[in-house]
C-alpha cells in the first residue's frame, strides 16, 4: 500500500517490494536501514543508499532506521556517529526514534551464540589468522577441514565462554561457523563469527573482549530489528548465503515477523574522486585536503561546505537510478544538478574576481547612482536590488586586452566599446601603465550618459556586456575556485603501477584574494548561494567567513558539460 502521494521508485527493488507487497509477505510491511560503520564521514555514495533505503520506505508507507554498524571497535569514533546523523538529516531524511547501534545487540548476539554452539553449528578453533587462510582453500580447490573442527558442544561452550572472560590473548582463538570447507563459495567454507580483540568500544567500553563479525552481526540486527529488505552493494552478493544461514540457525530464537531478505545494487563510483573511507580519511589524516569537510572532497560535509543543496544531491541520486551492475557516473552530472537547481534559486550578483580599475574621466567625481539589477532573471519573483555606480569602477582583468586577437573578442580594448551590466556604455580611452614591468594599471575611459535606462541611446546595441563594481562601494573577498580533486578520471584504477595519492590534483584549490563584490553582499549568511553574473554560483564558506573577511566557495562555473555531453549524444535530425 502506497500510503504517501510519492511516485513509486521505478527499480528493481521496488519491483520486488511489489511482488512481496501482493504476496503479503512480513505481513505487508516495509522497513529498511541505513546501516553506516562509524569510520569516516559520509560520501555520496552513501547518499545513493541513504535516498535509496529511506526512499524506498517513503514512497511504501515503510519505515527506515539508521543503524550504526559498530562491530569493529578499534576504528570507531564519536565523531563519525555526529557527523553521520547530521548528514542523513541534512539530506533531508528522519528515522524517527530509531536510532540504533548493532552493539546494542551484543548481549543478544551472544545468547543466539551459545545456542548456536549447542545446536553442533559452531566451533572454537586456535588455528592462527594464517593458518586459517591456508585452509581455506582457493577459488578452484575446496579447503581443508580445521584440526579443532570436531570438538565436543561441552568443549566448544566452555573455550567459547572464556574467550569471553579474556582468559586468551587476541588472536589466540576464534568461533567458526560450521558450514563446509569444500563449498563452492568460499565465504561458507568455516566462516569467523567471533574473534577476541582488546579494545575499547566507544559504546560498550571494556566490557566485551570478542566481539561479532560483521557477515554475522549484521544478518542479526536485521532481524532484531524486524527489517524486511536489507539492501546493500554488489560486493556483498556472494555473502548472502552466509547472511541467510545466519538467519537459519537462530531463526528459533528471534522475535522477528517476517525475515529480511539482503538485496544488493551497484555502488555509485564518480570520475574524478575516490570513495572508499580508508582513501578518505588517509586524504584528511595526511593533510591532502583541510578536512573532511574540504569543498573538494566527495563528502557530504564537503559538497554542504562548497554550497551543494540537498535538493541537488537528492536529485542527482534520482537521476543515477539503482542498477544491479557496477558502472562509473560522470561528476558532471552532479554538477549539473547543483547548477539546475541554483539557476532558480541563486540571486544574481556582480562580484570581480581579478579587478581591474577603471576610471570614467567624464563622469562626476561625487556622483553616486544607484542602479536597478534584477536578482533573477530566471525567477522574476526574486525582484531586484539597487547597485551603486560611480566614476570609479573595477572589471575583471580578462574583460580587457590591450591587443585583442580578432574581431570576436568582444571585451574591452583601447578605442572599443563595452556595456557596464546594468548600467552604461564605456569607451577604453587610454591604458596606464607599468613603466618598469610594463603592467596595466588602471583604464581611462569615457561613458555614453544617454545609453543607460530610457536614455537617447540606451538601446544601443553593444557585443560584450561586463559585471562591475564601484571601487568607493565594493566589499574585499576571497574567493576560492575548486577544481576536480584528480587529474585522473579513474583514480582507483591502479594498472599504471601508480597509487591514487599521485594523481592528485595540483590545482584543485585556486586562492584569489583580491576579489570585489558588490555591497548587498554586506552580512551575507554563511552557507548562502549567490551566481556571481558569467563566473558560476558560489557560496559563503560557513567556517572561514568572519565579521571581517568574507568568503566564497565556487560551487560550479556556469559552463554546463553535462548538457553538452547530452546533446552530443541527441540523434540528429
Ligand atoms: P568503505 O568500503 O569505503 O568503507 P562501506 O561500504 O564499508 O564503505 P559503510 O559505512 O559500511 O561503508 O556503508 C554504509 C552503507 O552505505 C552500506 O549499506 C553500503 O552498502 C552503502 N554504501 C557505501 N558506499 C556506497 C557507494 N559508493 N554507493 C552506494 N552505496 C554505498
Ligand atoms: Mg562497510
Amino acid at each position: 500500500m502506497n500510503m504517501t502521494n510519492a511516485p513509486l521508485p521505478t527499480n528493481f527493488i521496488q519491483n520486488i517490494i511489489n511482488e512481496d507487497l501482493k504476496a503479503n509477505k512480513n505481513g505487508g510491511r516495509v522497513h529498511t536501514r541505513f546501516p553506516p560503520e562509524p569510520n569516516g564521514y559520509l560520501h555520496i555514495g552513501h547518499a545513493k543508499a541513504i535516498c535509496l533505503n529511506f526512499g524506498l520506505a517513503l514512497a511504501n508507507g515503510g519505515l527506515c532506521n539508521l543503524r550504526f554498524d559498530d562491530t569493529n571497535p578499534s576504528k570507531e569514533e564519536v565523531e563519525y556517529v555526529e557527523s553521520i546523523q547530521s548528514d542523513v538529516k541534512w539530506l533531508g531524511f528522519d528515522w524517527d526514534d530509531r536510532m540504533f547501534y548493532a552493539s546494542d545487540y551484543f548481549d543478544k548476539l551472544y545468547e543466539y551464540t551459545v545456542e548456536l554452539i549447542k545446536a553442533g553449528q559452531a566451533y572454537v578453533c586456535d588455528l592462527s589468522a594464517q593458518e586459517i587462510r591456508q585452509y581455506r582453500g582457493t577459488l578452484t580447490e575446496p579447503g581443508q577441514d580445521s584440526p579443532y573442527r570436531n570438538r565436543s558442544v561441552d568443549e566448544n561452550l566452555d573455550l567459547f565462554k572464556r574467550m569471553r572472560a579474556g582468559e586468551f590473548s587476541d588472536g589466540a582463538r576464534v568461533l567458526r561457523a560450521k558450514i563446509d570447507m569444500a563449498s563452492p563459495n568460499i565465504n561458507m567454507r568455516d566462516p569467523v563469527l567471533y574473534r577476541i580483540l582488546r579494545a575499547t568500544h566507544h559504546r560498550t567500553g571494556d566490557k566485551w573482549c570478542i566481539y561479532p563479525m560483521y557477515d554475522y552481526a549484521h544478518p542479526l540486527s536485521d532481524a532484531i530489528e524486524n527489517i524486511t529488505h536489507s539492501v546493500c552493494t554488489l560486493e556483498f552478493a556472494d555473502h548472502r548465503p552466509l547472511y541467510d544461514w545466519a538467519l537459519d540457525q537462530v531463526n528459533y530464537s528471534l522475535e522477528a515477523d517476517g525475515r529480511p531478505q539482503q538485496i544488493e545494487f551497484a555502488r555509485l563510483n564518480l570520475t574524478f574522486t575516490v570513495m572508499s573511507k580508508r582513501k578518505l580519511r588517509e586524504l584528511v589524516e595526511h593533510g591532502y585536503v583541510s578536512g573532511w569537510d574540504d569543498p573538494r572532497m566527495p563528502t557530504i560535509s564537503g559538497l554542504r561546505r562548497r554550497g551543494y543543496t540537498p535538493e541537488a544531491i537528492r536529485d542527482f541520486c534520482d537521476r543515477i537510478g539503482v542498477a544491479k551492475r557496477d558502472s562509473i557516473v560522470d561528476i558532471a552530472l552532479l554538477e549539473h544538478c547543483i547548477r539546475e537547481d541554483l539557476n532558480l534559486k541563486g540571486p544574481r550578483v556582480m562580484a570581480v574576481l581579478q579587478p581591474l580599475r577603471v576610471i570614467i574621466d567624464n563622469y562626476p567625481e561625487d556622483q553616486v547612482e544607484w542602479m536597478d539589477a534584477e536578482n533573477n532573471p530566471e525567477n522574476t519573483e526574486m525582484g531586484s536590488r539597487k547597485v551603486p555606480f560611480s566614476r570609479e569602477i573595477y572589471i575583471e582583468q580578462e574583460d580587457f586586452m590591450e591587443e585583442p586577437p580578432n574581431k570576436k573578442f568582444f571585451r574591452l580594448a583601447p578605442g572599443r566599446e563595452i556595456r557596464l551590466k546594468s548600467a552604461y556604455i564605456i569607451k577604453c580611452e587610454r591604458v596606464v601603465k607599468d613603466e618598469q614591468t610594463g603592467a596595466i594599471l588602471e583604464l581611462h575611459c569615457s561613458y555614453d550618459p544617454e545609453s543607460h535606462s530610457g536614455g537617447a541611446t540606451s538601446g544601443r546595441k553593444i557585443k560584450g556586456t561586463s559585471h562591475w563594481v564601484s571601487a568607493a562601494h565594493a566589499l574585499k573577498a576571497e574567493v576560492r575556485i575548486y577544481d576536480h580533486l584528480f587529474v585522473s578520471e579513474n583514480p582507483d584504477d591502479e594498472g599504471d603501477g601508480l597509487d591514487y595519492k599521485a594523481k592528485l590534483n595540483p590545482n584543485s584549490l585556486q586562492v584569489l584574494t583580491a576579489c570585489l563584490v558588490e555591497p548587498s553582499l554586506a552580512g551575507a549568511t554563511p552557507g548562502s548561494r549567490y551566481q556571481f553574473m558569467r563566473q558560476g554560483y558560489f557560496c559563503v564558506d560557513p567556517i572561514d567567513t568572519s565579521e571581517n573577511l568574507l568568503v566564497f566557495n565556487r560551487v560550479v562555473s556556469l559552463r554546463d558539460t553535462w548538457a553538452k555531453i547530452q546533446k552530443g549524444n541527441e540523434p540528429s535530425t
